[in-house]
């Protein structure tokens, strides 16, 4: 017997756990479908920066990137769980004059001189032209978000069924149907493999591999960050130091190029500390759209059907204002217009292909 939903998420990554949980919370009944377990995808291979600045794209990734950091703030205030929320912020080294400047346009920062960071972190390489500290780039567990949304939801009564891989979306009278799941609404949140649903979406990836460090001893009281490398300082006093990026490789091992990348990227921050013990390693690959902005929105010509992916190095800043733009389109919330343009799906579908005739879609 078939079960009705208003709304079917595929793909218990970050963006489909928040989506369930803000849906949920709008009154909507969710039913979460996930190909493995939840939070395994890339999601957890995240290193769990909120970096607004960091990852800086144009001016409505920014305010978009700022409103899901107040949602942060404010999951965490509500929901009581903890989900490896840790404040202290960003350091951004600059290492030339002219990223000295590029820093300086940031009133919301506070800019350092070479000898004040030497004076705050005696530990670190000393940057010839100072630091600025983003103390809102705060950073989370990324796994344990997802859960932490998850658990959310779960507790306004969304439902989720596990080791359920989606091959196929049937339409029907009242909406669509997924094995023995009827819903108005369904949101395609699969991450990278999203494009195997919705075939002709644009989607590529770029591997990033991360080792975990034991570094009792070295205190650090911001995330290190320079030109898309960081050290993060984990709650429980470990450090994670990331990450490659490697556009052609489509694997999940890691290997002896990345081990000696990170290695190198752990000296660049802090002397000595490629020697630290490692934990763990890892790799996973970021989805990424035409134009590193992720899709959101509805999909062309499938009425109440949506796609949340492709975001890219910044799926875990951008969950929580992602989910909310989902449920505003579900629900017929007002979405800002250069949002709705910027992340519009159509810009990464079907380019120069014919969609109703060459291609099947879902
Ligand atoms: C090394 C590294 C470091 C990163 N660091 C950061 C960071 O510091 N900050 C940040 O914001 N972002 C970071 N990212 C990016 C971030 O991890 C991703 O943008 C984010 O995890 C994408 O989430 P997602 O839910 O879209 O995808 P996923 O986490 O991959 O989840 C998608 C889920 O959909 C499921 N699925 C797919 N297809 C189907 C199907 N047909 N049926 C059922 N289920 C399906 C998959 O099994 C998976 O669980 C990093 C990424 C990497 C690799």
């Amino acid at each position: 017997m078939s079960r009705e939903v208003d709304v079917i998420v595929i793909g218990g990554g970050i963006i489909g756990c928040s989506i369930a949980y803000y849906t949920a919370k709008a009154g909507l009944s969710v039913h979460l479908l996930e190909q493995g377990s939840i939070a395994q995808g890339t999601t957890q291979a995240a290193a769990g920066m909120l970096g607004a600045h960091s990852e800086y794209l144009n001016e409505t990734f920014y305010s978009f990137a700022q409103e899901s950091q107040a949602l942060y703030r404010e999951f965490r205030n509500h929901s009581g769980i903890d989900f490896g929320y840790t404040t202290g912020g960003i350091l951004q080294l600059a290492w030339t004059e002219e990223e000295r400047l590029a820093l300086s346009r940031w009133h919301e920062a506070t800019h350092l001189s070479p000898e004040q960071v030497c004076k705050r972190m005696p530990d670190i390489v000393p940057s010839p032209f100072g630091a600025s500290i983003f103390e809102v780039d705060v950073h989370v567990h990324p796994e344990k978000t997802a859960f932490a949304f998850w658990a959310a939801a779960e507790k306004l009564g969304a439902t989720l069924s596990e080791h359920v891989h989606v091959t196929k979306v049937e339409t029907v009278d009242a909406g669509y149907r997924i094995a023995d799941w009827n819903a108005k609404h369904v949101v395609i949140a699969g991450g990278a493999a999203s494009a195997e649903l919705l075939p002709g979406l644009q989607m590529t990836t770029v591997k990033g591999q991360c080792m975990q460090l034991d570094a009792m001893g070295i205190d650090l009281p911001y995330t290190l960050f320079h030109q898309g490398c960081y050290v993060v300082p984990r709650l429980d006093g470990t450090l994670v130091v990331g990450a490659t990026m490697e556009p052609d490789e489509t694997d999940l091992q890691t290997n002896v190029a990345g081990n000696l990348a990170l290695n190198a990227i752990a000296e660049r921050f802090v002397p000595g500390l490629s020697r630290f013990p490692v934990l763990k390693r890892w790799a996973g690959l970021r989805p990424k759209t035409v134009d590193e902005l992720p899709y959101i929105g509805h999909i062309p010509e499938k009425e109440n059907m949506y796609v949340a992916a492709g975001h890219f190095r910044n799926g875990i800043l951008l969950a929580p204002a992602t989910a909310c733009m989902i449920r505003d389109l579900i629900v017929g919330n007002e979405v800002h217009k250069e949002r709705i343009e910027a992340f519009d799906p159509k810009r990464g579908i079907f380019h120069g292909a014919n969609y109703r005739t060459e291609r099947q879609p879902v």
